[in-house]
């Protein structure tokens, strides 16, 4: 359900409704907008019809959140979410843009790419340090030692680090290094990862599974959101379809589908949405005209020799032309990269 505050409400009222929404066993996430604070309340409601929560002072209504998703819910919070992480901010108005390698590979390879991105115009470094294969005979990340360059990569350029977690236990060592916490398309519906990473204060980028519906997207959110982590960015990176002309099948429609229904901030991956590298400028393009938030792309200096991922992967020169359409198309439609 929804606490709406009145306008003129005292902060020992709302301190009252708080005790007595956590005195029914249910969590409450105070949201203070211009206009209003409400407070969303979740967890198992049916104790609370008789609570007298209406009547408490301060409170001018309570209504039920009627999506499933509650936290994520435009109902509860109609300004978008702005992500900050360091340099790289997502949300209201401002397409953050996170380039780099699918993984880190060595020092040369991730501060020369770091270098090169930045000054295109990328905010954040992308890179991976425990990447997920559909093999186990693939290329599975330099783990701790990936996460060690990539802090030296935003040292010597001041980009902000994306990189992924995909077990419960890494988080505490993956937070210690990382400005974003990724979670892979894979681990969508790993609910006790998506609980860890709601217990941190860390930015996360919540890809996308290639099987999820819209509303399992968003319910794997709402997990992270209920541990009181609001800083969640959704990530399209594509769909499993019949078809075979692409890796996946990148719906852009869920831009706007999504930014309908939720506060939080929207990504698009052209990279791993299409799976080639001279799809991605196009694509690019096409996510920042469907209002993207965000985009996160593969960049490596020499992509025929990356360690994954090469075929989808910009060089250098691809990535700046794709910043350079880029920045067009966001002027045309009122947005800013950067
Ligand atoms: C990645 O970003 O390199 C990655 C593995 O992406 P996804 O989880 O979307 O497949
Ligand atoms: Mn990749």
């Amino acid at each position: 359900m929804i606490i709406v505050m009145q306008a003129g409400a005292m902060p020992d009222d709302l301190d009252q409704v708080l005790r007595r929404v956590e005195s029914l066993g249910l969590r409450p996430h105070v949201i203070v907008g211009t206009e209003r604070t409400v407070v969303a309340v979740v967890g198992d409601e049916r104790g609370a019809a008789s609570s007298g929560l209406e009547s408490l002072a301060g409170v001018a209504s309570v209504l039920p959140i009627l999506a499933p998703y509650k936290v994520a819910s435009r109902e509860v919070q109609a300004e978008p979410t702005v992500v900050r992480a360091g340099s790289l901010i997502v949300g209201g108005g401002r397409i953050g843009v996170i380039a780099g390698p699918c993984s880190v590979e060595g020092r040369e390879q991730i501060v020369e790419t770091a270098r090169a991105v930045r000054d295109a115009g990328a905010t954040g470094l992308r890179g991976g340090a425990f990447n997920p294969q559909t093999s186990t005979y693939s290329f599975q990340g330099l783990k701790e030692q990936g996460l060690e360059l990539l802090a030296e990569a935003r040292e010597a350029t001041g980009l902000a680090i994306v990189t992924e977690v995909v077990a419960p236990e890494d988080v505490p060592l993956v937070g210690r290094y990382a400005d974003v916490l990724q979670i892979g398309a894979r681990n969508m519906q790993n609910y006790r990862l998506l609980e860890a990473v709601g217990r941190t204060r860390l930015p996360v980028l919540l890809k996308r599974g290639p099987a999820a519906t819209m509303e399992e997207f968003l319910l794997a959110a709402e997990y992270v959101l209920a541990g009181g982590n609001r800083n969640v960015m959704l990530c399209e990176r594509g769909i499993r379809t019949f078809e075979t002309h692409t890796r996946f099948t990148l719906p852009l429609a869920t831009v706007p589908w999504l930014q309908a229904r939720t506060h939080l901030p929207v990504v698009v991956d052209p990279s791993h949405g299409t799976g080639h590298a001279n799809l991605v400028e196009r694509m690019a393009a096409a996510s920042v005209a469907a209002g993207a938030d965000g985009l996160i792309v593969e960049v490596h200096p020499d992509p025929a020799k990356a360690a994954s991922d090469g075929a989808q992967t910009l060089d250098v020169p691809s990535f700046r032309r794709m910043m350079d359409v880029c920045r067009r198309v966001a002027a045309a439609v009122g947005r800013e990269i950067g």
